[in-house]
């Protein structure tokens, strides 16, 4: 982000609080959208009451795909954009948005049949097995959809045998399986302060704020708080979005204006220390049915195995948490697709759970429900004399494409003229990206000599940040820097750049969203405190504020990710450079080649 720091911001806000718009929501939708308008020249503010990217934004399963599943349910519109999206985020943000081969296991032939034709029709929502007829179908569409606009492989079909052979740990029932070709997302939070920091550095119309609250409207004027220090800051909008995800209803009644557009549902995942299931993954994802015919998901992540997801109706997202009866479910949906693999609680090393703002829905079964988007609109009236725009529904995959929908209506009632399309617009760090390995090889080496770190360094950082890692280096002595003592792959330069200019105003913002050391199982106890007196002294603290800071830490870290005291403080600090999602990505980069 830009050198304006938060309190700069909220000055400048002060001082001229009339907006074109306001975005209310710092998810991946709010934040695209603010892309959008702010490279068209509006002036736009975004307001987030938590961090950025700290809501359903930050518990996907980590895919960017097409969404074979919905095909059955004949929205064949929505595969076909979120094909098109998922080619473009390969392309536009590549250090973080990978090929990744996925693997069917298959149970019977003929199964389904009748049930998805039922689907299709709308004439039932019951859940039921699929067979490789049916797959074979879906993944022809798939194919077709794609044709020509990715060099990834088309389907494959494998006998039992050959399944057998290169999924040994697979359960023996199956009767033959599929591999095709989707994406995986290594950091989302990072990709979406990549597109904040972007937005900041091609436009000076935008401005964004964590921690602010929008919580009335008065009149022509929204009242938003600042939930650093509780001050209040009157803005005056002409037009609101509301990308408030799950919370877009609790948010519509600042408006007065009672909605009912969400139908919200919990997911969690876990994250699985296990080098037996990391194995059996064969390097990418399985995509299975449970035996209720419920789709799961594994493959791995960083040194580890994501594992996910249910899918529960839930009225209050911010009760959402992943529960010891989802956790059981979704160990016991493991055991059926690996019945010789033992998961032992303690390899469970993270568990993660969002809210997926889906729309308001009769279907019987959530997996049914439409992850399509949508916009909802309330016009401008007497007593409110703004129209507010809701952003219901969508996919972390189609981010883009549902912000660029509603920015062309927001466009509209501003009377302004689109400058400039987003399609082809490379994202942060994804910005002449070295594509091959010989290119990353070189990049790496001409980085190592000109910042003056080893060239394992280089490569750490490239993994990290893309090629923004040049803006960490311009700005650091890499060569001086000292490395963490409990991390030794993080160094003080890395770490004070992240808390300076991305907007870090909590330890959980470094530890959970700017860096991915919660989530890749890496966390301790020393490493937590030393993060915090790091974040202490670069902000300033008191003592009794950095205490503070550190227990509602850990009280987060146990209550929404299951890492108690006793966890943190058995696991040991991290001593190598090693930087396991390379190697993962040559790994799927050599399945893609060999497609
Ligand atoms: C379990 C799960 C798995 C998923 N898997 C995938 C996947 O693999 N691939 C994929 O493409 N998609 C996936 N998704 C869907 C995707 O993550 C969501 O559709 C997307 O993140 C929604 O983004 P959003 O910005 O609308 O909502 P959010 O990310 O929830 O953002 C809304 C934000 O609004 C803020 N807010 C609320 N009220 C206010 C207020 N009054 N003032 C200011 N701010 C406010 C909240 O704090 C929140 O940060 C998954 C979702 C879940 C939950």
């Amino acid at each position: 982000m830009n050198a304006e720091t938060r309190k700069q911001k909220r000055a400048r806000l002060l001082q001229s609080p009339d907006v074109s718009v306001v975005i209310v929501g710092g998810g991946i939708n709010g934040i695209g959208l603010y892309r959008e308008l702010a490279l068209q020249g509006v002036d736009v503010l975004l307001v987030e009451k938590e961090d950025y990217c700290s809501g359903a934004s930050a518990a996907p399963s980590r895919m960017i795909h097409g969404g074979l599943r919905y095909l059955e349910n004949g929205e064949f519109t929505l595969v076909r954009e979120s094909l098109n999206e998922r080619n473009r985020l390969l392309a536009n943000a590549p250090h973080y948005v990978r090929p990744l081969p996925t693997t069917i296991p298959i149970f019977s032939r003929w199964d389904g049949v009748w049930q998805a034709l039922l689907r299709f029709l709308r004439l039932s929502d019951k859940q039921s097995r699929r067979g490789a007829f049916v797959i074979k179908l879906g993944l022809m569409a798939y194919d077709l959809f794609t044709k020509g606009a990715t060099s990834m492989p088309t389907h494959r079909f494998h006998r039992k045998c050959s399944t057998n052979t290169q999924w040994p740990a697979l359960n023996k029932e199956t009767v033959c399986s599929a591999t095709y070709y989707d994406a995986w997302i290594s950091y989302p939070e990072r990709l979406a302060f990549e597109l904040l920091a972007d937005t900041e550095q091609l436009s000076d119309t935008g401005m964004a704020l964590n921690y602010a609250e929008l919580i009335r409207a008065e009149g022509d004027q929204l009242m938003i708080e600042d939930r650093t220090d509780g001050a209040q800051i009157r803005v005056k909008p002409r037009v609101v979005v509301n990308a408030a995800g799950a919370w877009i209803d609790f948010t519509n009644q600042a408006f007065s204006m009672p909605t009912q557009f969400i139908g919200g549902t919990k997911g969690s995942h876990l994250i699985i220390n296990n080098r037996e299931l990391y194995q059996a993954t064969g390097g990418g994802m399985i995509y299975y049915e449970n035996p209720e015919g419920r789709i799961c998901i594994l493959f791995p992540y960083f040194d580890n195995v994501l594992v996910g997801s249910t899918d529960i109706s839930i009225t209050n997202p911010d009760t959402a948490v992943c529960t010891a009866e989802e956790t059981a479910y979704i160990l016991e949906s493991l055991k059926y697709i690996f019945p010789d693999i033992t998961i032992s609680h303690d390899e469970i090393v993270y568990r993660f759970s969002g809210v997926r703002p889906l729309p308001a829905s009769d279907r019987e079964t959530n997996g049914q429900i439409s992850r399509d988007h949508s916009c909802r609109v309330m016009p401008a009236s007497e007593d409110q004399p703004f129209p507010v725009y809701s952003m219901v529904g969508g996919k972390w995959t189609t981010f883009r494409s549902f912000a660029e929908q509603v920015a062309d209506r927001v466009l509209a009632d501003l009377d302004v003229t689109r400058q400039q399309s987003t399609h082809a617009l490379a994202i942060g760090g994804g910005k002449d990206y070295p594509e091959s390995d010989s290119e990353r090889e070189h990049w790496c080496q001409q980085f190592s000599e000109k910042y003056g770190c080893s060239i394992l360094r280089a490569e750490q950082l490239l993994m990290r940040y893309g090629t923004c890692a040049v803006a960490l280096a311009e700005k650091y002595d890499l060569g001086n820097d000292r490395p963490l003592e409990h991390h030794t792959g993080y160094s003080y330069g890395e770490l004070t750049y992240l808390i300076g200019s991305e907007q870090v105003v909590h330890l959980s913002d470094l530890l959970l969203r700017r860096t991915a050391l919660a989530i890749s199982g890496e966390l301790n106890m020393a490493m937590v405190q030393e993060f915090n007196e790091l974040l202490a002294r670069q902000s300033g603290w008191s003592a009794e504020v950095a205490e503070e800071e550190l227990s509602r830490t850990l009280s987060h870290l146990e209550k929404h990710h299951g890492l108690d005291h006793n966890t943190l403080n058995k696991r040991p600090s991290i001593r190598s450079e090693e930087h396991h999602v390379s190697s993962q990505e040559s790994a799927y980069e050599a399945v893609v080649q060999a497609g």
